[in-house]
């Protein structure tokens, strides 16, 4: 066998677990003391209620089996208010000791009211969006049995080509943290004020834990390779400020980790999140994670597998058996110790008692949400139309007058219910999302509005082209809908070429080749390469993934109800050949460009991205000012000490309608003991101004934001003497600069 998951050293933080002096810590001690060596292991597994595509398959007739004799913690993927019912009599009434089961399932953008992509929120820049996801998902989950989501998925990326790229916040640490917290608090509620136990509330879960989102080549489930820096700098700190937020679980992640798979890294499981963090929840494994120890080549069986993952700092098996089937041998032997059991089994046993479940282990059947209601529509409606980015407008094709007289709308996502993108629950299937020909109907009542397909998303077949291209002739504007579809983006679904797929191109050409009006828009799940047709389109309109109220918000925004505000969360890059490209990459010693922006030189390509990070129109237009720095110089010792930095900047709208801006700020330092990115961000904010108005935003930079983690695996944060460039704008181009100096 492998690895260094031994179990003399794997006792977890706190012994017997969790936060000390708790609330919950008598109760969980006394039940802990009644239960034999099956039950506490039972605890620890978490079986899949009716999933028949995992490799792990549907168990529902083992979960009930396992619940009636206690030898069950947890299940995944029941809902509905009369079937979890029915699995908690049975563990609550049959077994011996009545504990109650965890009920969790993927409520990632929406339980009945899909809310759009996650990327898409944070395209948003405004973390009042996943906060508000979360209220409305927690509601309408935890009225259906289900107590704990598996989300926010907090996994920074720089690959377009990966699929789970849509379930994130893009490419950025900070704007991942923001969202990651956010969300959080709003599945959560306040959970020190006992949150968790509200009718209305659900645990959170970050994921996954940690750096899945380097994957090599995009391709899903693969290796990572990562220095202690980049980990602590890069893909960490989502992580550290969910915690913060008091995320309630985290999930172990499917990669490698330098080479230990992270269901058995000690280092990221124990050593950082739970000695130096303090976690006190509980870590699921990821679906047959610990099984997967063994493909990995890092376990030489099952019990080898279990031992391992227990040991790193896993304490719950989602629906692989390993720990229950051998437990008791690896106890016996030595291999895994009481104490380590006892604290998995307390961590978990905590987060019961915290929701209310030992109280009221049921819901109330008769008051299960069965549908979105209005006001989640509504909110569902106004994340989508934030979450939207204009990436291009010429000679203001955009907004579109509500009294046109004819719109042909266009694409194989015209006339398209299936709008809600991926991972996107119960109410996908169950409620169709408004399309784009509906919305537009709507919102231009005397418009006379054709909708056409003229090609399938995915086939090459350009025989339906020509009666796009008449509907465009005979049509004031015409609104092209392309993308992808919603499989196209999410988990296993990574793609090598990421232009839009099937013939959708084709069919932009001849739309432009009307000579008529018209716009694009883009319904999709990661960046996509446009350069085929950018330069044919006078507008082009990301609206993602946009979930239940598609249509409305995309008309929304396309006849200026809704001024566009959001920014790219992710580079879109000019060709799949440039991908990884990100703009907080570090310098080289030969940058290419004089600005040191990017180094993606090519022989055949043009310098930089198609669109830079924070990019993003208005149908407004704004001036960002020079930033001014409360100081020019500050000690180290200063910021350790909690002195702040704040750096105030005017933003004007400049033009003729009310719209918002994301004012953003970027740090870059210039001499540094690890070489920094040329720029990174350390914050943002959105702001409505009518037009003519301006307003001043103040940022304030902490020492965490000036600082950096070495490469010290024990975690060393360092702040070094220095001058640091403060740049500010409206994009990750910014040029607006002031510095300031570290003494
Ligand atoms: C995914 C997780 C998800 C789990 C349960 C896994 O395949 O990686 O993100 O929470 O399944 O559905």
């Amino acid at each position: 066998s492998a690895g260094t998951g031994g179990a003399a050293s794997a006792d977890g933080a706190g012994g017997g677990g969790g936060r000390k002096g708790g609330p919950y810590d008598a109760k969980v001690r006394a039940l802990l003391g009644r239960m034999t060596v099956d039950e506490k292991l039972g605890q620890l597994q978490q079986l899949s209620w009716t999933g028949d595509t995992g490799p792990g398959g549907g168990q529902t007739a083992e979960a009930e089996e396992a619940a009636r004799k206690g030898k069950l913690g947890s299940v995944l993927n029941v809902y509905g208010a009369k079937s979890t019912n029915a699995l908690q009599r049975i563990a609550v009434e049959e077994s011996r000791l009545g504990i109650p089961l965890l009920f969790g399932l993927d409520v990632i953008h929406g339980f009945w009211t899909t809310f759009p992509i996650p990327l898409a929120q944070a395209s948003s820049f405004d973390p009042a969006v996943s906060e508000r996801d979360g209220e409305v998902s927690a509601k309408e989950a935890r009225s259906n049995g289900v107590h704990w989501t598996f989300s926010p998925m907090m996994d920074v990326t720089h690959e377009p080509r990966w699929g789970r790229i849509a379930e994130g916040s893009g490419e950025d640490t900070y704007l991942a943290a923001a969202f990651a917290a956010a969300k959080t608090r709003g599945y959560q509620g306040d959970r020190e004020a006992g949150g968790l136990a509200a009718k209305d509330r659900v645990a959170a879960c970050a994921k996954h834990f940690v750096a899945y989102g380097g994957a090599e080549g995009g391709r899903d489930y693969n290796t990572v390779d990562v220095s202690e820096a980049k980990l602590r700098n890069v893909y960490l700190p989502p992580f550290k400020a969910a915690l913060d937020a008091g995320v309630a679980t985290v999930m172990a992640s499917f990669n490698t980790i330098s080479g230990v798979p992270a269901h058995g890294n000690q280092h990221t499981l124990t050593d950082i999140l739970k000695k130096e963090w303090g976690f006190d929840g509980f870590v699921v494994s990821d679906y047959t994670g610990i099984q997967e120890l063994i493909a990995h080549g890092f376990a030489a069986d099952g019990a080898d597998a279990g031992r391992l993952a227990l040991g790193a700092g896993v304490d719950m098996e989602m629906v692989s058996t390993h720990l229950v089937d051998h437990g008791r041998k690896l106890l016996k032997s030595g291999r895994i110790t009481v104490g380590r059991l006892d604290d998995a089994v307390a961590r978990i046993l905590r987060l019961k008692f915290e929701l209310g479940l030992f109280d009221h282990p049921y819901v109330d059947e008769d008051s299960a949400i069965t549908e979105p209601s209005k006001a989640a529509r509504s909110a569902a409606r106004k994340a989508a139309a934030r979450s939207m980015v204009l990436l291009k407008n010429d000679q203001e094709a955009l907004p579109l007058s509500p009294s046109v007289g004819s719109v042909a709308v266009v694409g194989p996502f015209a006339d398209s219910t299936d709008l809600h993108g991926t991972w996107s629950g119960p109410g996908a299937q169950k409620f169709p999302a408004v399309t784009v020909a509906d919305a537009v109907r709507a919102a231009a009542p005397k418009a006379k509005v054709t909708a056409v397909k003229g090609v399938d998303a995915e086939g090459k077949d350009t025989s339906g082209v020509q009666d796009a291209v008449a509907a465009a002739k005979a049509a004031d504007v015409t609104v092209v809908v392309v993308g992808e579809p919603p499989a196209w983006s999410g988990e296993a679904s990574s793609r090598s070429d990421i232009t839009l797929p099937g013939a959708q191109e084709e069919l932009i050409s001849a739309i432009a080749g009307t000579g008529k009006p018209f716009v694009v828009v883009l319904v999709n799940g990661r960046p996509l390469t446009v350069g085929g047709w950018l330069d044919s389109a006078p507008a082009v309109l990301e609206a993602w993934h946009p979930g239940i109220e598609a249509g409305h918000a995309i008309a929304d925004v396309l006849f200026g109800t809704v001024n566009p505000g959001g920014k790219l969360p992710v580079t879109f890059p000019r060709t799949v050949g440039q991908v990884p490209i990100y703009y907080n990459h570090e310098n080289t010693g030969r940058p290419y460009d004089a600005d040191n922006k990017y180094t993606s030189k090519y022989l055949d390509l043009a310098h930089g991205p198609q669109f830079a990070f924070g990019h993003g129109l208005s149908y407004t237009s704004f001036s960002v000012g020079e930033p001014k720095a409360s100081t020019r110089r500050i000690s180290a010792g200063a910021l350790r000490k909690g002195d702040t930095v704040e750096v105030a900047v005017s933003v004007r709208n400049t033009g003729e309608r009310a719209g918002d801006e994301v004012v953003q700020l970027y740090l870059h330092d210039p001499v540094a003991s690890i070489v920094q990115p040329v720029r990174r961000l350390r914050g943002f904010r959105r702001v409505s101004l009518e037009a003519g108005k301006s307003t001043t935003v103040r940022f304030r930079l902490r020492a965490e934001d000036f600082g950096f983690w070495t490469n010290d695996t024990g975690g060393t944060f360092v702040l070094e003497k220095g001058d640091v460039d403060i740049y500010v704008g409206n994009s990750s181009l910014a040029t607006n600069k002031t510095s300031l100096t570290i003494a």
